[in-house]
């Protein structure tokens, strides 16, 4: 089957609604800070790839847990989209946490409306196939 990392699996299994955004935070919590500025910009480049709208940042943050005074909850709102995911990504490590469901949850709200769209019925991404 494939071999996904174990960040990218775990990433789309909160994405596909598998596994839930709180033992995602629980794994997140577990790596080293080096890791988890890795895994901020993995999911900044999936929120790409899933063509990411503002709409699905708004949508995110209502499903992230996230105070709308905290900083990634700002940033999440303001547009450009895409340079706001890679700005979030960027904060310092008091903020990974927040940062990390902030990122996750609207990757989770681009990725679905994805899976249901252009990629339904059957599609190729390793990651949309997880076994
Ligand atoms: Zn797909």
């Amino acid at each position: 089957m494939n071999e996904l990392r174990s960040s990218e699996r775990i990433i789309n299994e909160v994405a596909q609604g598998t596994r839930s955004l709180d033992e995602a935070v629980d794994w997140f919590s577990s790596l080293q800070q080096g890791e988890q500025d890795s895994v901020l910009r993995e999911i900044v480049l999936y929120s790409i790839q899933a063509h990411v709208t503002a709409e699905d940042g708004r949508e995110g943050l209502a499903r992230s847990g996230v105070k709308a005074t905290m900083t990634p909850a700002v940033l999440i709102l303001r547009e450009p989209i895409l340079q706001q995911m890679g700005k979030i990504a960027g904060l310092p490590p008091n903020e990974h946490l927040k940062a990390f469901r902030v990122l996750l949850s609207t990757f989770a709200v681009a990725d679905t409306r994805r899976r249901e769209t252009e990629c339904r019925g059957a599609c190729s991404h390793a990651w949309h196939n997880l076994s």
